[in-house]
């Protein structure tokens, strides 16, 4: 079961992403993820992929594919894996078929979560976030008990600096340039699963268990 995982940010990949690897027990191979991890423990790696990460920028793809490259190689993936975050670019999409073929496997599913746009602004500027506890939340979709206020420990709720409304236009924007040239990509060579977005997170996991339960 190969998979790769896409959607624009606030789609609800984080959450589908979850509900994969828990019923079919394969490894979530995050790049933003493995980043962070490397910077936190202070590796080359992170060294090297901080600065760009801190401009927003992408890492480069010699990088970002050779982390890719050998997470893809130990033994637990062999049964499949859920890529999240990769690949980014058409360049990273070719290396990717490549090394595939390498380890004698290929892709089954590009699945995209799908959501309208101005869903998405609504989703994202409507979370707010704990600072104390890191909880999340929705004005509308998931409001705490009490207005503006952590259901956990009474902390006052703020809002993301990249969640005000001009910000995540912006970063819509600028994510679905980045992604349309991968799903023409990946939809030529057929591997492109649209998965409706804009419904409850059961109904989304319940339209991509249909068509990755055939491959268990
Ligand atoms: P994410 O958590 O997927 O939003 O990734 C956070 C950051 O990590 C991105 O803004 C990039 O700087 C870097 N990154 C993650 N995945 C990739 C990738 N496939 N190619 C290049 N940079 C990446």
């Amino acid at each position: 079961m190969n998979l790769i995982l896409m959607g624009l940010p606030g789609a609800g990949k984080g959450t589908q992403a979850e509900k994969i690897v828990e019923k079919y027990e394969i490894p979530h191979i995050s790049t933003g993820d493995m980043f962070r991890s490397a910077i936190k423990e202070g590796t080359e790696l992170g060294k090297k992929a901080k600065s760009y990460m801190d401009d927003g920028a992408l890492v480069p793809d010699e990088v970002t594919i050779g982390i890719v490259k050998e997470r893809l190689s130990k033994p637990d993936c062999e049964k499949g894996f859920l890529l999240d975050g990769f690949p980014r670019t058409v360049a990273q999409a070719e290396a990717l078929e490549s090394l595939l073929e390498d380890l004698n496997t290929k892709l089954n599913y590009v699945l995209h979560v799908n959501v309208p746009e101005e869903k998405l602004v609504e989703r994202l500027t409507g979370r707010r976030i704990c600072p104390e506890c890191g909880a999340t939340y929705h004005v509308e979709f998931n409001p705490p008990k009490e207005e503006g206020i952590c259901d956990h420990d009474g902390a006052k709720l703020i809002q993301r600096e990249d969640d005000q409304p001009e910000t995540v236009k912006n970063r819509l924007n600028v994510n679905s340039e980045q992604m349309k040239p991968l799903l023409d990509f990946y939809d030529d060579k057929g591997y492109l699963v649209e998965v409706n977005g804009d419904q409850d997170i059961d109904v989304v996991f319940q339209q991509i268990d249909d068509k990755i339960g055939g491959l268990a």
